[in-house]
């Protein structure tokens, strides 16, 4: 058996201050934010402020902040503008966030298999689910791994279909030089606890596109035309906004992005080479001509080689205090009742009510890179302030586990 380490080895989380990183900066921006006396982001400097930065920072034209990253996916979706009953494709492989905003604009998520390696959506598995009520692509960039944005961006472009880049996991990954996010038709961010940077709660919907923008905008503010000559309430929308406190943690926290994903980066070709010779399990597949933005670093675990798979080698990680996440959301996500059982509006089930029956076949034989990917992933944490000695310990440990779980 191994031995649980002590203590001092517990690894800098997200979760808490070991693992986030607020200084006087943050301090002083909120500090402002509340002498101003304007905590409206309608009103005030510092979300304004990120909104411009952050765009400026990717390559895009416009960002606006909103209220989580469920929310940033809501605004886009929002923004096309399905019929209801239209089909949004989507992945099986990701957070609930993304896929409970399609159905509340009355659209229906169709899923994509995805590459058993990377676990994301490929132009082929979305090629498959394209039909002629396709209204949108969501496309996931899953661990920060950035998609293959070439093939995926041809096939919705010979559909005709927009594409949108939920870049929660992956913010300033790149895919051939290009900033991901920027690539579709609009990006989608998160600055929820546990993403690079956080305030906490908080999103942004970046955009080149100036009418995309515009409605994204109006979405965030109830549908009002601010500034506008006869302003309205133009459409069906919410506030979605964030407060200044938010922005002006979003802005501190923005000046050390570019840091945190190259800590993030540089810890993980460390670990690449430090894990090599480990037998049965291999270092996230990230494409040559991408960055990987390293929101996590997963493992592909051969069960073949190593028994009990990536479950059993969680579970022996866990007591060296590595907390993992063996099969990261454990089920795909049309498996999860809210979709599965259409438990939408009353007992309605609508919109599922309008779906083509092929649309809402979520038979596992349908997914068998999703099923296949799900069983060998382990999800390492990832954090930029690990240092040396953090990778130490998880090289043995990962080592240790192993040992015992191949003899
Ligand atoms: C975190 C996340 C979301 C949702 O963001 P929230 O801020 O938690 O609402 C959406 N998609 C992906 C891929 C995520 O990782």
């Amino acid at each position: 058996m191994i031995q649980p380490l002590p203590e001092i080895f517990a690894l800098p989380s997200d979760q808490d201050a070991t693992g986030r990183t607020f200084d006087q900066v943050e301090l002083d921006y909120l500090r402002q934010a509340l002498d101003s006396g304007v905590l409206t982001s309608t009103k005030g400097y510092f979300t304004k402020t990120f909104e411009k930065e952050f765009a400026e920072l990717l390559g895009a034209k416009h960002a606006r902040a909103c209220a989580s990253g469920s929310a940033a996916i809501h605004i886009a979706v929002a923004a096309i503008d399905p019929e209801p009953g239209d089909e949004i494709i989507t992945t099986s492989i990701t957070d609930m966030g993304a896929l409970t905003p399609i159905i509340y604009q009355g659209a229906i998520p169709v899923f994509a298999d995805v590459d058993p390696i990377t676990l994301n959506v490929t132009g082929a598995t979305i090629a498959a689910k394209i039909s002629p009520k396709t209204k949108a692509i969501i496309v996931t960039h899953l661990f920060g791994n950035p998609a293959p944005m070439d093939e995926i961006m041809d096939v919705a472009n010979r559909a005709g279909i927009p594409v949108i880049e939920d870049t929660a996991q992956a913010m300033l990954a790149t895919y051939n030089g290009r900033t991901v996010g920027t690539i579709g038709a609009i990006g989608c961010f998160s600055l929820q606890q546990g993403k690079h940077i956080t305030t906490g709660e908080g999103g942004v919907v970046v955009t080149n596109d100036p009418a995309l923008d515009r409605k994204m905008y109006l979405y965030i503010n109830k549908g009002w035309g601010y500034g506008d000559p006869k302003p309205d309430h133009y459409f069906l929308a919410l506030n979605y906004r964030v407060s200044e406190l938010q922005g002006a943690v979003a802005l501190a926290q923005l000046q050390k992005l570019p840091s945190v994903v190259r800590r993030r980066q540089n810890l993980a070709a460390q670990f690449d080479a430090m894990i090599a010779d480990i037998p049965g399990i291999s270092a996230p597949k990230v494409a040559a001509n991408s960055e990987c933005a390293y929101w996590k670093y997963t493992l592909h675990v051969d069960s073949d080689v190593i028994k009990g798979g990536p479950v059993a080698l969680g579970k022996m990680l866990g007591l060296s205090k590595i907390m993992t996440a063996p099969r990261y959301i454990v089920k795909p996500a049309f498996a999860c009742e809210v979709i599965r059982d259409h438990k939408t509006f009353g007992k309605s089930q609508w919109p599922f009510t309008l779906a083509r029956p092929e649309a809402v076949d979520y038979s596992l034989e349908k997914f068998p890179g999703t099923v296949e990917g799900l069983e060998h992933c382990l999800v390492l944490p990832w954090n930029d302030r690990y240092d040396e000695g953090h990778l130490l310990h998880i090289e043995r440990s990962l080592r240790a586990a192993v040992k015992e779980l191949t003899a």
